[in-house]
């Protein structure tokens, strides 16, 4: 899907899934500027490294700010005009959005409303690529997600925060006529994938030889999905402006069990786990499974990575950071 290059605001591009983003986008020879506030949700220094390789390209800018900030939300308008904003900036995680539910709300409803403010106030309005997540489906245990499903039962602020962001993104294409395409990624994996994550926690935990926390009977399902091909959903989003608004799922669409994932992790390591068996915990969703027909016709995605594909991938990756951190 090739395009003449445009320019494309990142917010989040400093982050697992926006620093993977940015490094298609610019291999496509588009121009980036990316606003990231580099918190301390994980290690700052890591999200320096996602971007380390970026600052030497011409075609590339970093703004650090904070989309809470009505000044900073402007300055970083003020260095466009942008063709497309790709708005992935959030407090993601499940977990710990019970512990600060008002900093979810804030970064994500009222920082993507105040980008809407400014998305609205440009001469030429950018089209906007909003992303969601799948956590908005809430509680199932049978069939497909699919984007006409019922999403106003969330079970954590986090996914409280995303729905109301998206409602948000359809108040604006309402409104303001805003082109909106919001993206709902299943469960993303593959290397820099944030350090809360199930996968990257257990590596760690199972490299060194410490025991893991299975929560539940270890039969809950997730839809894995890997970076590499959620990005290629985003790019296809971004070139081929779908118009009015649409919610599309980016899934792999082939659930694994958690014991499955724990398994592909113990033999791309080569290492066993040991396991310490835990109840279920609250707001996590026991069960996701992506329905990817919408995202197949209008984007023309197909995700090409398997899990055990992936999480290969994922292994090399973080086993290439332990030999540089033991230097
Ligand atoms: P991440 O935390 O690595 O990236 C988010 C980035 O946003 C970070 O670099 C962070 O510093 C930045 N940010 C946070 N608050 C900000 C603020 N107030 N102002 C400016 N920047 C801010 O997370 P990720 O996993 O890459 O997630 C990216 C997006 O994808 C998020 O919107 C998340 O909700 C969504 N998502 C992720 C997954 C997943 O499995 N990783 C699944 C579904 C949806």
């Amino acid at each position: 899907m090739t395009k003449s290059a445009q320019s494309i605001l990142v917010t989040g591009g400093a982050g697992f899934i926006g620093s993977h983003l940015v490094d298609r986008l610019l291999k496509e020879g588009n121009r980036v500027t990316v606003m990231d506030n580099f918190n301390g949700f994980y290690a700052p220094e890591t999200k320096r490294e996602n971007v380390s390789a970026h600052l030497n390209n011409p075609a590339y800018s970093l703004m650090e700010g904070d989309l809470r900030n009505v000044d900073d939300v402007r300055k970083i308008f003020s260095l466009g005009p942008y063709d497309v904003v790709v708005h992935l900036a959030a407090m993601a995680g499940v977990l710990p959005s019970l512990q600060n539910p008002s900093l979810y709300m804030d970064v994500n409803v009222v920082g993507t409303q105040r980008l809407l403010d400014e998305i609205n106030k440009q001469p030429k309005v950018p089209y906007l690529v909003f992303c969601s997540s799948s956590s908005v489906y809430g509680e199932r245990s049978t069939e497909k997600f699919s984007e006409t499903d019922q999403t106003d039962r969330p079970l954590s602020p986090y996914a409280a925060s995303k729905i109301a962001a998206e409602v948000a993104c359809f108040a604006a294409y309402r409104t303001t006529g805003l082109q909106v395409v919001c993206i709902r990624p299943f469960t993303v994996f593959g290397p820099r994938q944030r350090p809360d994550l199930a996968i990257h926690k257990f590596c760690h935990l199972i490299e060194n030889g410490d025991p893991i926390e299975l929560y539940g009977d270890g039969t809950s399902k997730r839809d894995y999905t890997f970076v590499g091909d959620i990005v290629a959903g985003i790019v296809s989003a971004v070139n081929l402006r779908l118009q009015g608004f649409e919610v599309i799922n980016l899934g792999r669409s082939n659930p694994v069990t958690l014991l499955e994932m724990i398994h592909s992790i113990e033999k791309a390591l080569g290492k066993s786990a040991q396991i310490t068996k835990r109840p279920m915990q609250i707001g996590d969703v026991p069960y996701t499974y992506a329905d990817i027909d919408k995202a197949r016709r209008l984007l023309g995605y197909e995700p090409m990575t398997s899990f055990d594909e992936g999480i290969a991938e994922f292994v090399k990756w973080f086993r290439y950071k332990l030999t540089l951190s033991a230097k």
